[in-house]
């Protein structure tokens, strides 16, 4: 099997699985998820994402259905499932199933799983970004399953041959539709403040570490659309990007400026996520 479906104690081939329709993420997207990478049957960081996960259920209270020890091994589990590529293993809680009313039903939550293979990604490879209007919430910081202004801010990135979609709100520049966004100028790292704006996302920890460890100084703090514009270099961040540089943005040239110091934090968070899975760029799995 190379892609596992999992529902409330029952899974089998992802394609294959259904949830029934009272589940309140179905209608109203009242969940929360969160996503981390599997290589060799090592899900990376895994700890920092369900302590994520109980974060987002605890800030939207929802019940949750089991422990995070009973979560870890749950999840350890399955990827031994499915075939042994890498995965992205995906999990989600939603509130309950019941009949469709704005109001918390009683009991715990659902929980669905998804394991479904991914490519490890070349870190070193350059991308393109595009802007887009920041009009989501203001509880960013919270994992939900409602993500209808990142969807069309990537769709957005695509359809004009871009990776990745920047928010701003205003001049200020927050994050990307499924990533953070962090310049270098002047051999400092510069990134948004993991505050309601943005999702303190787990590899923007690891590139944090990657800088104290370097003695790279930091400084969390909003930038602007044109510090962005001039930065030495931008980096995005995710589960699966890891810390990926751009090349250009709306079309204009970008970034470029600090090939060392940047290949020196890709290296130190590359070779983490090398060293804990045993993943060997150009070697499959
Ligand atoms: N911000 C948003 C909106 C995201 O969807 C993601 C990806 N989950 C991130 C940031 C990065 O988080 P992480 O590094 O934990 O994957």
């Amino acid at each position: 099997m190379d892609a596992l479906g999992y529902y409330n104690g029952t899974w089998g081939p992802l394609d294959d699985m259904t949830v029934p329709m009272n589940d309140r993420g179905v209608y109203f997207g009242d969940g929360v998820y969160d996503a981390a990478v599997c290589v060799n049957r090592v899900i990376f960081t895994l700890d920092e994402h369900i302590d994520r996960f109980f974060t987002s259920a605890e800030l939207l209270e929802i019940k949750p259905s089991c422990s995070k020890e009973a979560l870890t091994a749950l999840l350890q589990d399955l990827v031994q499932k499915v075939d042994n590529a890498p995965l992205l293993a995906y999990w989600q809680w939603t509130r309950g199933a019941s009949r469709r009313d704005h109001t918390f039903p009683p009991g715990t939550a659902n929980l669905l799983i998804m394991l479904k293979p991914i490519a490890v990604p070349d870190i070193y490879r350059k991308i393109k970004l595009i802007t887009q209007d920041d009009t989501r919430f203001l509880h960013c910081n919270i994992k939900t399953l409602n993500l209808i202004p990142n969807v069309l801010a990537a769709q957005r990135a695509r359809e004009r041959g871009g990776k990745e979609a920047v928010f701003h709100r205003g001049e200020i520049v927050t994050e990307g539709s499924h990533s953070n966004v962090h310049i270098l100028k002047g051999g400092v790292f510069i990134t948004h403040p993991a505050d309601n704006l943005i999702l303190r996302g787990i590899a923007r920890s690891h590139l944090l570490g990657a800088c104290k460890k370097l003695k790279v100084p930091v400084e969390e703090r909003p930038f602007t659309l044109t510090e962005l514009f001039n930065a030495d270099e931008i980096l995005i961040s995710s589960t699966s990007t890891m810390g990926l540089s751009a090349e250009a943005i709306d079309g204009k040239p970008a970034g470029g400026k600090a090939p060392e110091l940047l290949k020196k934090l890709q290296d130190e968070v590359f070779g983490e996520f090398c060293a804990a899975t045993g993943w060997q760029p150009g070697v499959r799995s």
